[in-house]
C-alpha cells in the first residue's frame, strides 16, 4: 500500500462518524460538555427595568434644574420591589438591582443627593434613563444564545444559569480504551532490568484524551504475544469502548502485532501507512459491533514522539467529532519560522518547535534534533510546524504554519 496523504487518512478517520447521542447534566457537571441542543432563554434578562447603582429614583423632568428638592415615598432594594408610583416632584429610595417604579424613569446617584428626612435634594441634573438598566438589555425570552455544537465554557454556564436552565442536554463523552504494547516496558517506578524502558507514551495519550473531553479506560500493558493483544481488544470491546487507541506494535517487524491481532477480532482497516513524519506506520480501521456504531481502533507508533503527533492528529479530531463539535480540525496559525529548513521529501514533517513571541507574531523554531523518540525536546516545544510534502527550502523569517498544542 503507498503512503497515504494526511488529509485523505484523516478524511477516511471521520467518514461515517456520527456524534455520540445525547445525555442531561447538571449545570454543576457541564463544564467543557457539549451542547445537544440550541439553548433558548426561558426568560428575559433583566426580567424588568432596574437601577444599575444606589441612589434615587425619580422622574428626570423634575431635575432639569439643579439644585431640586423632592419628597422621598418609599424605598426598592433587589428583590423587594415598591408597590407604589413616583409622581412629579417624588422619588423613591432605590438600591441596585432594584426594579425601577412606575412613574420614574431615571436614577441618580446617591453621590449626587443631600438627604434630610423625607425629603432629598438633587444637586445635578441627569438625562432621562440615567442608571437604568432596561428590561430585557442582556437577552430576551426565547433568543437562541448557545448553540448545539458548542463546547460549554465557564461563562457559558453562568448565562444559561441565568437563562433559567438547571440542567442541559449535552452529547455523551467518548470512551477510550488505552493500550499500549511491548515486552521492553515496565511502569514508572520501577526497576529496568537490561533492555527495559519505562512505559511513557500511554500517559499523554491519557491525558490528550481526556483534555478533548473523553473518558479513559486504561488497558495497561499488553506482551507483544497475539494472544495478549487480542485478550485486551476483547476488553475494549466488552467495555463498549467507541476508540481503542494502541500504541507500539504497529510496524512492520515480526515484534509488530497489533494490526494481526485486530485483524483476527474482524478489523476493517482504513489505511496502515500514511505519508507522515513522524508516524508512518500509524494504522485505523473499524471493529463492528452489534447493536453499536463502529468502535475505532486508532494504531499509533510506540516512539513516543510519534504516538503523541498520530495522537494529536487523529485522534482529538475524532473526538471532537465524536463529542459533537462543529470544529474538528485543528486550525492551523501562522508563524514566523525561526531557522532555515531544507526541503523536504514526500512525507509531511510536523517538527517539533519552540514558540516564543517575537515583534511581529509568534517565531516557531524547529528543534535540533527531530528523532521520534525525543521526549525531552517534545516537551520543550509549544507547537508542531507543518511541513508539507516537498515544501521548498525556507529560511528563518520566513511565514510558516503551526499547530499549537493545547488545541
Ligand atoms: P514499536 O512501535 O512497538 O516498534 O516501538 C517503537 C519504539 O517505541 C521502541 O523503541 C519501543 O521500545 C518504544 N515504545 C513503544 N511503546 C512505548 C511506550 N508505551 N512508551 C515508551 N516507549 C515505547
Ligand atoms: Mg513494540
Amino acid at each position: 500500500m503507498a503512503l497515504m496523504p494526511v488529509a485523505e487518512a484523516l478524511a477516511r478517520v471521520l467518514a461515517d462518524t456520527a456524534p455520540l447521542g445525547a445525555e442531561e447534566v447538571t449545570l454543576g457537571e457541564a463544564a467543557g460538555r457539549v451542547l445537544a441542543e440550541d439553548l433558548i432563554a426561558l426568560r428575559t434578562q433583566p426580567p424588568a427595568d432596574v437601577s444599575a447603582m444606589d441612589g434615587y429614583a425619580l422622574q428626570a423632568d423634575d431635575i432639569a434644574t439643579t439644585p431640586a428638592t423632592l419628597t422621598v415615598i418609599g424605598e426598592v432594594a433587589a428583590g423587594h420591589p415598591f408597590a407604589g408610583r413616583v409622581e412629579k416632584g417624588q422619588a423613591a429610595r432605590i438600591f441596585t438591582g432594584g426594579v425601577l417604579p412606575d412613574g420614574a424613569d431615571t436614577v441618580v446617584i446617591q453621590e449626587l443627593t443631600r438627604r434630610d428626612g423625607d425629603k432629598v435634594t438633587v444637586e445635578k441634573t441627569a438625562a432621562k434613563g440615567r442608571n437604568v438598566r432596561y428590561g430585557g438589555i442582556d437577552f430576551k425570552q426565547g433568543a437562541v444564545l448557545l448553540k448545539k455544537g458548542r463546547a460549554l465554557t465557564d461563562r457559558d454556564l453562568m448565562l444559561a444559569a441565568a437563562m433559567n436552565y438547571p440542567r442541559l442536554g449535552v452529547c455523551r463523552r467518548p470512551v477510550v480504551a488505552v493500550l499500549g504494547t511491548g515486552d521492553e516496558l515496565i511502569m514508572p517506578g520501577g526497576d529496568p532490568r537490561p533492555g527495559q524502558i519505562v512505559y511513557s507514551n500511554g500517559f499523554a495519550l491519557t491525558a490528550l484524551a481526556r483534555a478533548a473531553g473523553a473518558e479513559v479506560i486504561d488497558l495497561g500493558v499488553a506482551r507483544d504475544t497475539l494472544e495478549d493483544i487480542g485478550a485486551r481488544i476483547r476488553k475494549a470491546r466488552e467495555a463498549k469502548v467507541d476508540v481503542l487507541l494502541t500504541s507500539g506494535g504497529a510496524s512492520v517487524g515480526d515484534h509488530d502485532l497489533v494490526q494481526k491481532a485486530l485483524k483476527a477480532e474482524g478489523l476493517d482497516l482504513s489505511f496502515w501507512r500514511v505519508a507522515l513524519r513522524p508516524g508512518r506506520p500509524m494504522m485505523h480501521g473499524r471493529l463492528t459491533r452489534d447493536g453499536l456504531g463502529a468502535m475505532h481502533a486508532l494504531g499509533v507508533p510506540g516512539n513516543p514522539v510519534s504516538s503523541y503527533v498520530c495522537a494529536f492528529l487523529f485522534l482529538l479530531p475524532l473526538l471532537r467529532k465524536l463529542s459533537g463539535r462543529p470544529d474538528v480540525e485543528p486550525q492551523a496559525e501562522p508563524a514566523i519560522l525561526g531557522r532555515d529548513l531544507p526541503p523536504n521529501d514526500e512525507r509531511a514533517d510536523y517538527l517539533r518547535a519552540t514558540l516564543e513571541m517575537g515583534p511581529d507574531g509568534f517565531i516557531a523554531t524547529p528543534v535540533e534534533n527531530q528523532d521520534s523518540s525525543l521526549m525531552a525536546p517534545l516537551a520543550q516545544a509549544g507547537c508542531l510546524l507543518i511541513r508539507e510534502p516537498h515544501a521548498p527550502a525556507a529560511k528563518a523569517g520566513n511565514r510558516c504554519r503551526i499547530l499549537k498544542f493545547g488545541f
